[in-house]
């Protein structure tokens, strides 16, 4: 058993995508372990972010990500965190395979309505950085 990762980002939950993204989740057995919702402000999601800091689209990135609340999950399975990945379709929605969240649901590049940690070790700190141990079921 593995856990990773996912937020709905603000461009998914203004368009009304929540019910949507957890029933795909949930279709796919997916343990849905932890859920809350937040508002990041500029300082959490520069913690959270903080490997692209140097990256040309970091400054727009924390725009888009402090634009709205967000809902925030813990989901367990096994190889929860490449699975989880391959659900929600590559970064840019324009390249993302149809049946994927962001493939169906994204903008571009930036607006793709997920995020999943990207290995197992990336999973443990952006847990830990959104959950205490008692909010995790
Ligand atoms: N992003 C962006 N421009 C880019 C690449 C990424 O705005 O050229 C945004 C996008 O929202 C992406 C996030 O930055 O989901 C984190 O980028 P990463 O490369 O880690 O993609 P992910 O792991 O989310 O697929
Ligand atoms: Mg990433």
């Amino acid at each position: 058993m593995e856990q990773t990762l996912a937020i709905i980002k603000p461009d998914g939950v203004s368009a009304g995508y929540i019910g949507e993204i957890i029933k795909r989740i949930e279709n796919e057995g997916f343990k849905i372990i932890a859920m809350k919702m937040e508002h990041l402000d500029d300082r959490k999601a520069e913690g959270f972010y903080y490997v692209h800091k140097q990256k040309p689209f970091f400054s727009s990135l924390l725009e888009y990500m402090t634009s709205g609340s967000i809902v925030i999950m813990v989901l367990q399975g096994q190889n929860m965190v490449e699975k989880w990945r391959k659900l929600m379709g590559t970064t840019n929605p324009d390249d993302a395979d149809k049946g994927t969240i962001r493939g169906d649901m994204g903008t571009d590049i930036e607006r793709n309505v997920v995020h999943g940690s990207d290995s197992k070790d990336n999973a443990v700190y952006e847990i830990n950085y959104f959950f205490k141990g008692n909010e995790i079921f």
